[in-house]
Parts: C-alpha cells; sequence; structure tokens
C-alpha cells in the first residue's frame, strides 16, 4: 500500500513538477508555479510522513529530468523533502493537522506554517544547491529565491487545500448544492477567462481588474463550503496563471516572471483568505446544524417526558378514580354500619370525623369546630367525665379501648355510642395521633333493653303463675289436713248421737274424737305460732331449765308409738350440766317437733337417737334418725314455713310444713342455732340444736321440771301425720 502511494507520488509529483517548471523563466529550476509543494504537504499530511521518499524521489526525477545536474537535483530534491516534512511537523503541532480547515484560525496558522515558512526552506537549500554547482549567479540568487519561495507558497495554500478538503470531506452535494456549484464553477470559468483569458477586449487595456473574480470565490465560500471554494480557487488560480503567460489579464504586461509572481500573490492571498472566510462560515453553519441537532435531541427527549408525564397523569387519574370509588363505598358501608371514623391531631387540636360521624352527632361539617374541646362538650354530661378519663388513660398507657357513651344532638336528642380508639406514636413513643370509629348502638340498646324487660316480664309471670299454683295447692292441703281430725270426729260423734254404740265402744269414740279435737287445735295452734312469730308477738316466759329433763320427757313420750312400729328410741350424753336460760314449754315444743319428725320419717324397724352434750358454754342435743334422709340440695329450705319435700296431694305423712320453722325460730328467740344434716335420701337425717348453756351456780332455785303436756301434744302432730 505504502510502495503504491510512494510510486503514485512520485508520479503525480512528477507531472506536476513539470508543469511547473514548463513555466519557470529566471531560472530553469526555479519556477513561480510549484503544485508539487502543496501535493506534497497534502500526501504526507494525509496519509503520513512516511511517504517522503515520493517527494524526493519525484523532485530529483523532475529536476535530473529537466537540468541534468545531478547534484542540483539531489540539493533541491532535499530542499522539497525538507519543506514538505517541516510543514507537515508544523501544521501538525500548530494548525491541527489534517483539520487544518476546521477552524478559522487554524486556517491561517496553516497559511503561516505551510505558506509562508516551509516553502523558505525549500526555496534556501534550492538557491543554495543550484548557486553552489553554478547553475546560477549569485547575483541572481536573491530574484531566483523569492520567486522559488513564491512558487512554494502558492503551490501550499492554493494546492493542498484543495486535495485535502476533497480527501477528507466526502459529503455528497445536495441536487441544489450540484446545481449551483455547476453554476457557480460556470461562472468562476468565465470571469477568469474574462479578467485573466483574454475572452474579452478588456484584459486588452490592463485595468487593474483581478478583483472582479473575489465576489464570486467570497459566494461559495458562503454558500459552499470550504471544499468547493478551495476547488474553485484552483480552478481560477491555474486560469489566472494561463492567461497571465499568455499576456492576458491585469498581470500579463509585465515579464513572465514578474506576471507569473504577481498572479500567485494574487491567487495565493485570495486564497487564504477566503479560506478562513469559508471556515469561518462552515464552522457556524456546524455549530448551527449542532444547535439544531441539540433541540431536536432536546425536543425529542421532551417529547418523551411528555408522553411518560400524560402516562403517568393518566395513572394517577385511574388510582384517584379507584381511591374514590373504595372511598365512596367505605362511606356507603359506614351509613349502613352507622360506623364514622375519626381522627385527631393531637399536636394542631384538629380532629377530622367522616361523613357518617357528623351524622350521628347531628352537626354540620361546616359550621362544628374540629377539636376536642368540642367533641366532648357533645359527650352527655354524665358520661363526659367517665370519656374524659378513657382518652387520658389511653394517651398515658398507649392500650387501646372499647367504650361506650351517650351523646347529646343539638336538638336535644340522646345517642348511644360505641367507641374505639387507640394512640399513635412517634419513633421515641410519644403520643402524636388518635384514631377510631365510633357506632351508633342506639337502637341495638333499645332493642336489648326490650328484650330484657320482656324477659323479666317473662320470669315474673311465671314466678306469679308458679305461685298461684303454690297457694292452689297450700289452700288444698291445709283444707286436707285440717278436714282430716274433722272428719273423725263427725263420723265418731254422729254415731254417738245415733245411739249405736255400747258402753265400752262409745267410751273409745270420745277418746278418738277427743284425740281428734287436739290433733286440729294443735295444728291450728302451729298457724297461728307461725303468724304471731311472723308478728314478732311470741313471748318467752324465761327460767333455768334441765334440758335433759325436757329431751328425756319428750323421748318417752313418743317411747308407746315407736315401741308400736318397732323403732328404738335411745338416748346418751350428760344431762346434769345441761342448764339453759329458756321457756320450757317452748323448748318442750322443740324437741317434741323435731322427736315427732323423726318418728314420722322413719320406717319400721328403724332407731331413733338423741344425743345431749355440753360443750364449753353451749348444751348440744342431736336428734338422729334412721329414716328417709333429706336431699342435700333441700337441707337449706327444710326450715322454711310451710315447706315440705313432698308437696303432692298423693303424699304419704300429712302435716303443715310448720313443724321445723317453728323449730327454728324458737331455737334462735333462745340464742340458740338449728341446723339439719344428712348424708342424702335414705341415709337418715339429723337435727343439731345449739344453745346458750348457764352453770348450775346461777340458777337460785330448781330447774323447772318437764311437763308432760307438751310431749304429748307434740305426739299427736306426729300421730296424725
Ligand atoms: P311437716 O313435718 O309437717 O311436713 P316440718 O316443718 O316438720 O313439716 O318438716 C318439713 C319437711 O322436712 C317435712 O315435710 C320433711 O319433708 C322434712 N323433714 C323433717 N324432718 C325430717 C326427718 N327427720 N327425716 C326426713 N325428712 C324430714
Amino acid at each position: 500500500m505504502r510502495l503504491a502511494r510512494v510510486l503514485a507520488l512520485i508520479a503525480v509529483y512528477f507531472a506536476a513538477g513539470k508543469l511547473g517548471l514548463s513555466l519557470a523563466f529566471l531560472d530553469a529550476s526555479a519556477s513561480a508555479v510549484w503544485p508539487p509543494t502543496g501535493i506534497a504537504i497534502a500526501a504526507l499530511l494525509l496519509f503520513g510522513r512516511d511517504l517522503w521518499p515520493g517527494v524526493a524521489l519525484g523532485a530529483f526525477l523532475v529536476n535530473i529530468s529537466t537540468s541534468g545536474a545531478v547534484a542540483a537535483s539531489l540539493g533541491i530534491a532535499l530542499g522539497n523533502t525538507l519543506e514538505a516534512l517541516a510543514a507537515v511537523a508544523l501544521v501538525n503541532a500548530f494548525a491541527g493537522g489534517v483539520r487544518a480547515f476546521e477552524r478559522a484560525t487554524d486556517v491561517l496558522r496553516f497559511a503561516m506554517v505551510a505558506g509562508l515558512a516551509a516553502p523558505a526552506i525549500s526555496a534556501t537549500v534550492g538557491v543554495a544547491s543550484l548557486v553552489l554547482t553554478g547553475l546560477t549567479l549569485p547575483s541572481n540568487a536573491s530574484a531566483v529565491w523569492l520567486t522559488w519561495w513564491l512558487g512554494d507558497a502558492a503551490g501550499a495554500v492554493v494546492v493542498a487545500p484543495a486535495l485535502i478538503l476533497l480527501w477528507t470531506d466526502r459529503r455528497q452535494l445536495t441536487s441544489a448544492q450540484a446545481i449551483e456549484t455547476s453554476l457557480l464553477f460556470g461562472a468562476d470559468v468565465l470571469v477568469a477567462l474574462v479578467i485573466f483569458g483574454g475572452w474579452s477586449t478588456i484584459s486588452d487595456y490592463n485595468y487593474p481588474l483581478a478583483f472582479v473574480s473575489i465576489p464570486l470565490v467570497l459566494w461559495s465560500a458562503f454558500r459552499l463550503g470550504q471544499r468547493v471554494t478551495s476547488v474553485a480557487m484552483l480552478v481560477v488560480s491555474g486560469i489566472a496563471v494561463w492567461g497571465t503567460l499568455r499576456g492576458y489579464g491585469p498581470y500579463g504586461k509585465y515579464s513572465p516572471n514578474e506576471s507569473l509572481l504577481l498572479v500567485q500573490t494574487f491567487t495565493g492571498v485570495v486564497a487564504v483568505t477566503t479560506a478562513a472566510m469559508a471556515t469561518v462560515v462552515d464552522e457556524r453553519r456546524r455549530l448551527l446544524a449542532q444547535l439544531e441537532r441539540r433541540v431536536s435531541e432536546r425536543t425529542a427527549q421532551l417529547h418523551v417526558m411528555n408522553t411518560d408525564l400524560r402516562s403517568e397523569i393518566a395513572e394517577r387519574e385511574r388510582a384517584q378514580a379507584a381511591l374514590q370509588a373504595s372511598e365512596a363505598r367505605l362511606l356507603e358501608a359506614q351509613a349502613v354500619a352507622h360506623v364514622g371514623s375519626w381522627e385527631w391531631d393531637i399536636a394542631t387540636n384538629s380532629i377530622w370525623w367522616s361523613e357518617e360521624l357528623y351524622k350521628i352527632y347531628g352537626v354540620s361539617r361546616d359550621t362544628f369546630p374540629a377539636s376536642y374541646e368540642a367533641y366532648i362538650e357533645r359527650v352527655h354530661p354524665d358520661d363526659r367525665q367517665k370519656m374524659h378519663g378513657v382518652v387520658v388513660a389511653a394517651l398515658a398507657d398507649g392500650h387501646p379501648y372499647t367504650t361506650e357513651h351517650r351523646v347529646i344532638r343539638p336538638d336535644g336528642t340522646e345517642r348511644i355510642l360505641a367507641a374505639r380508639g387507640r394512640v399513635v406514636t412517634d419513633e421515641s413513643g410519644r403520643p402524636t395521633r388518635m384514631l377510631g370509629v365510633g357506632q351508633d348502638v342506639t337502637e341495638l340498646r333499645h332493642a336489648d333493653d326490650q328484650r330484657h324487660q320482656l324477659h323479666e316480664e317473662q320470669v315474673a309471670r311465671r314466678q306469679a303463675e308458679a305461685a298461684n299454683r303454690l297457694k292452689d295447692e297450700f289452700l288444698a292441703m291445709i283444707s286436707h289436713e285440717l278436714r282430716t281430725p274433722l272428719n273423725a270426729v263427725l263420723g265418731w260423734a254422729q254415731m254417738l248421737s245415733a245411739g249405736s254404740l255400747d258402753g265400752p265402744a262409745a267410751a273409745k269414740a270420745l277418746k278418738v274424737i277427743e284425740r281428734n279435737a287436739q290433733a286440729q287445735a294443735r295444728l291450728i295452734d302451729d298457724l297461728l305460732d307461725v303468724s304471731r312469730f311472723a308478728a314478732g308477738q311470741v313471748a318467752l316466759d324465761m327460767r333455768p331449765v334441765d334440758i335433759g329433763g325436757i329431751v328425756k320427757t319428750a323421748l318417752d313420750a313418743i317411747e308407746p308409738v315407736a315401741g308400736s312400729r318397732g323403732i328404738r328410741a335411745e338416748l346418751s350424753g350428760s344431762f346434769s350440766d345441761a342448764l339453759t336460760q329458756g321457756d320450757p314449754e317452748r323448748l318442750s315444743q322443740v324437741f317434741g317437733n323435731l322427736l315427732a319428725n323423726a318418728l314420722k320419717f322413719t320406717p319400721e324397724g328403724g332407731l331413733i337417737r338423741v344425743a345431749v352434750e355440753t360443750l364449753g358454754s353451749e348444751v348440744v342435743v342431736r336428734v338422729s334418725d334412721s329414716g328417709r334422709g333429706i336431699n342435700p340440695a333441700d337441707l337449706k329450705r327444710i326450715f322454711e314455713p310451710f315447706w315440705q319435700a313432698d308437696s303432692s296431694s298423693t303424699r304419704t305423712h300429712g302435716g303443715l310444713g310448720l313443724g321445723l320453722a317453728i323449730v327454728r325460730y324458737l331455737v334462735e328467740a333462745h340464742g340458740g342455732q338449728v341446723r339439719a344434716e344428712s348424708d342424702g335420701t335414705g341415709k337418715g337425717a339429723s337435727f343439731v340444736v345449739t344453745l346458750p348453756r348457764q352453770g348450775r351456780s346461777d340458777f337460785p332455785m330448781d330447774p323447772t321440771p318437764w311437763r308432760g303436756s307438751e310431749a304429748r301434744s307434740a305426739l299427736d302432730r306426729a300421730d296424725n301425720g
């Protein structure tokens, strides 16, 4: 590749050099037209400095083939090679290298280093070679040097830019540019031919009209860019040189060398100036294009951002709509459930209420001040303190609360609110907000109340019905109990009055009548006793009493009946110290009743035991039997008046259910206590009577002895059962 380029460079250099030397008038080897300099600089800038052998050989061949002087040709070739290498080094160092035509300052620097400085090397070395080899007289040296220098300079500034730009700038012309370029070249050629080429008689008059070509060159500079401008400049320069050599144009009238120097100076200066100008224009155009590109990039970016923004807005709108829908659903649900929600910002003391809460409180969002004070003001005065306490406690301990309070609406109506709330704290645990819900439970509570009331009414009705039933049963039972002895009395009395009974039978009849009358009297006494106890009208005839004696007499009284039914009756314990202060008749009634019950509820062959003990300050009498026993659940109730384990009309035992009630009343009236014990039905029963004990020395006289009538009447009750 390199070799091919070197060879091509040699060929082109040689051809251009031949053309240049053909115009050498002052000295065979020094031409005012030297395009090879431009070719060499362009080649080395574009393809690298190592193409220098092409320059050296081209230059040598041109000179040797023209003058035949080997030494001079070698010197000139050296000068030309150094010139090209120096130009390239300087342009690379100071003028931006191959991109020297992109900035106006670089164009001017290119002109300085490649157009002014480098040719001085070639001119100096070349002229020195000519003088040293005797081909040029020293006296001529300065004139030859100037020609040489100017020729190379013109070659550098006119030819190199055109070649470099043609190679580096490969842009296609638009068709409009192509047409304009053709027109420009046509005009250029025409004007150049008219001014410099002898096409018009104007050139005969030798007017200094070279400047006429300037507007055309500027035209290309402003409109068609550096590349077209530099090529146009090359064309104009070529025509100008050609015409001038033929004696035409403003410079044609001088000696050939002089006129070439002038025309080269002219074209060189114009070339540099317009190149700079074209560069400025191009620069501006590039900047504009850059600006436009940036604007369009920015516009595209904006467009993308706009699209993003629009879709973001759409997304937001969708989210907003979804939020609104869910809010609407929440409000609806709250309205259905009569639930409202709230939030209290503690720092600002502002309260937010949902729509439903305003409805529950019967206030309007517009007029109701949303503050804690305004809220607590609406709470029922009786509940206010409690509610405030609940809130304060929640703030203090951070626990959620659930409570109920009443609310007074502005119209005076009252609502019941089920309130729940909880505290929200910041990172340091300080309460910042409270939030919660309130549910209007007025109707619920009213319904509860009604249900409760209904229930109570039902219970009361059932109780009344049961009481009624009991009363009926009670009346039936009393009637039956009173009727039984009366029937016996009536029956036997009728038989007596009919005179159908003989002596012994009549005597038995009278006995039965008496016993039944006594039994009935006893029943009535019991009834009267109980009503007297209820009225608190019983007076006790208190005196020292020997409990042992009383118990023994009572036991003796039941002995005959017990014996007839095969029931054993036992007495145990110490009697001598069993003394108390009491009404002996009433105490006889107590033990008579207990023993009567024992006899009544103990089947044949059973056992009745009475134990008397003194325990410290107490006398304890235990009456036990092996009878039917008592259901433990009934142990407490059996002392109630009219209470019977079996109160049905088909019961096996008679009685009014008053015996134990009388026992308890009397024992308690004596400052004692009575209790029942039983291991259950069929396991017998025990009744334990405790009475305050008194020492024998406390008694001024003998304790009251037992009067048999009390035991007898108690036995009557048992008998009738
Ligand atoms: P009554 O003997 O006239 O029914 P009481 O007041 O003396 O009335 O007794 C009430 C009830 O207590 C009796 O009906 C009976 O059910 C129960 N009761 C009393 N004493 C005994 C006993 N020793 N054994 C079993 N049950 C008894």
